[in-house]
C-alpha cells in the first residue's frame, strides 16, 4: 500500500506536495515492511517495473482526488526506481497514467536519484527527457549521497533537488554539514532549482534550515508518512 508524507514550505508550513511510500502488508505481520527491505530485490527480478507503475498509478489516482473532492492542488511525488527509467517506453506508460486518472500533468513529480541514471546516463537523459515533455515535474533524491555531479543538474531536466537526510541529521554535531547545506542551497537557488530538506526531525534542524532560505521541508517533525486516509485527516487541519 501506499503511505503519504507531506513536503511543507519551511515558514508557512503549507503542504505544498506529497511524497507517496511504498509499504508492504503480509499475511500474518502487523508490521508493514519498508521499502528498504524489499525494493532492490524487485529491481533485480524486474517485478519493480510492475511496482512502480502500481505506485504510479494508485498516486495519481490518489491526487486527482483530492484535487477533485477538496480543490487541493498537490503535487504528488512518485520514487523511479532505476529499472523504469532505463525502460524505453517509460513516457508512454506514465502518459497512459496521466490519461487514464486525468491527473494534470504538472502535479505528477518523479523522484529519481543519480545512482539511477549513471549505469546508461544517455539512455536516461532521453527517458527523462520525454517524460518531463509531458509536463511532468521531476527531482533529484538524496542529493549529496551519490556523486552530486554538477554536469548531472545541468544535463538532467530537473527542477528541484532533494537534500538527503543525512546532512540535516548530524547538523547539531557540529560537522560541516551545515556548511554542506547551505552550498547546496546557494547552488540549487543560482541554477533556479527548488530545494527540499529530507529527515527534519527537530526545531533546532528546521530553525537552521529557515535561516538557510530553504523554502520546502520534509520530516518527522511535521508528519511521518501515514496512509492516505490518516495523511487526509491531517490535511484537513491545515
Ligand atoms: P526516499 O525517496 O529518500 O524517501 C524518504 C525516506 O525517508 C522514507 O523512507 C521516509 O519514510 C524517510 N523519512 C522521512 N522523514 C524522515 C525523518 O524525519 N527521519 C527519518 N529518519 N526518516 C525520514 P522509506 O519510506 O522507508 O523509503 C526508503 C526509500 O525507498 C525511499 O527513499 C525511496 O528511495 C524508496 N522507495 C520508497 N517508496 C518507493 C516506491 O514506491 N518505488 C520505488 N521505486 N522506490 C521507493
Ligand atoms: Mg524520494
Ligand atoms: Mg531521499
Amino acid at each position: 500500500m501506499l503511505f503519504y508524507q507531506p513536503i511543507v514550505n519551511s515558514t508557512s508550513g503549507n503542504v505544498e506536495r506529497v511524497e507517496a511510500l511504498i509499504r508492504w502488508l503480509r499475511p500474518g505481520s502487523s508490521e508493514p515492511m519498508l521499502p528498504d527491505q524489499f525494493i532492490r530485490r524487485a529491481e533485480a527480478t524486474g517485478l519493480i517495473r510492475k511496482i512502480d507503475c502500481w505506485v504510479l498509478e494508485r498516486a495519481c489516482r490518489d491526487a486527482m482526488g483530492w484535487l477533485e473532492r477538496d480543490g487541493r492542488e498537490l503535487s504528488v511525488c512518485v520514487n523511479l526506481s532505476a529499472v523504469s527509467i532505463q525502460q524505453a517506453n517509460m513516457a508512454r506508460i506514465i502518459a497512459d497514467i496521466l490519461e487514464r486518472t486525468k491527473l494534470p500533468p504538472r502535479l505528477l513529480n518523479l523522484e529519481i536519484t543519480e545512482t539511477a541514471v549513471i549505469a546508461d546516463p544517455y539512455a536516461a537523459r532521453r527517458v527523462l527527457g520525454e517524460i518531463v515533455s509531458l509536463g511532468v515535474g521531476m527531482s533529484l533524491d538524496d542529493f549529496g549521497t551519490g556523486y552530486s555531479s554538477l554536469s548531472y543538474l545541468k544535463r538532467f531536466p530537473i527542477d528541484t533537488v532533494k537534500i538527503d537526510q543525512n546532512f540535516v541529521r548530524d547538523l547539531a554535531q557540529g560537522t560541516n554539514d551545515g556548511a554542506i547545506i547551505s552550498a547546496v542551497i546557494s547552488m540549487a537557488r543560482a541554477l533556479k532549482l527548488r530545494v527540499v530538506a529530507e529527515g527534519v526531525e527537530t526545531e533546532d534542524q528546521l530553525a537552521f534550515l529557515r535561516r538557510q532560505h530553504c523554502e520546502t521541508i520534509q520530516g518527522f517533525l511535521y508528519s511521518r508518512p501515514l496512509p492516505a486516509e490518516e495523511f487526509e485527516a491531517v490535511l484537513a487541519t491545515k
